[in-house]
């Protein structure tokens, strides 16, 4: 986790997949990869993919995904480095371009994890314009998808310092473990829009604030 700051980001997989061959997936593309990465860089994407639908009620996936591979330096000017990969998710028009680079295939699955949630958040809810609700969800879903992140992000936002508490990536990881379970989260989300929190306490009263409306 050293790498982590002050960016931190990621994903990877595990768990139930929708079936070998999802058809809700409409186009899922890929460019500069072994045909063995391809495979599980779409797994890593599907069994996200399956995991959102769960907890958000939705049914992403319609939509095209490219994901191209590129060099470590070409990407890491552009994009937001999670446990030591590197990615950017760019939605235009409908179509969600993901573009990662790693060194190790674990951290794909963190990046690819972590970008793929931002294209379905954009293909589910519009845009997520807060950064520590749709960077703390990202940093959610890449947590699920590898393991290790989790512990990671949970010993980051443990040692504290300014760093983390600030980062949406860590802060924002951690708002969300507190209350993705609690009623009403998915509609939080869902609804969040345009709404910006310029630190984690202003994510905090925004969400109580949400509570006191009648649902
Ligand atoms: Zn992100």
């Amino acid at each position: 986790m050293r790498r982590f700051l002050p960016w931190v980001f990621c994903a990877a997989c595990a768990g139930a997949l929708r079936g070998a061959e999802t058809p809700a997936f409409a186009e899922l593309s890929f460019a500069g990869l072994s045909p063995e990465l391809q495979l599980a860089a779409r797994r890593v994407i599907v069994a996200t993919g399956a995991r959102f639908d769960r907890a958000f009620g939705t049914d992403v996936g319609r939509r095209p995904i490219s994901v191209r591979f590129a060099p470590l330096a070409k990407v890491a000017s552009e994009g937001e480095d999670v446990a030591g990969a590197t990615g950017r998710c760019r939605v235009r028009n409908g179509r969600a371009e993901i573009l990662v680079a790693a060194d190790a295939p674990e951290a794909l699955g963190a990046i690819l994890a972590h970008e793929a949630t931002h294209a379905f958040v954009a293909e589910a809810f519009g845009e997520i314009r807060d950064p520590y609700l749709g960077e703390g969800l990202a940093q959610e879903f890449a947590a699920q998808a590898w393991p290790p992140l989790r512990n990671e992000l949970r010993h980051l936002w443990l040692k504290g310092g300014p760093g983390a508490a600030a980062s949406p990536y860590i802060a924002g990881f951690h708002w969300i473990e507190e209350h993705a379970g609690e009623a009403r989260f998915g509609e939080f989300v869902r609804t969040s829009g345009a709404a910006v929190s310029r630190n984690l306490e202003e994510l905090e009263r925004r969400w109580r604030e949400f509570l006191k409306k009648k649902e």
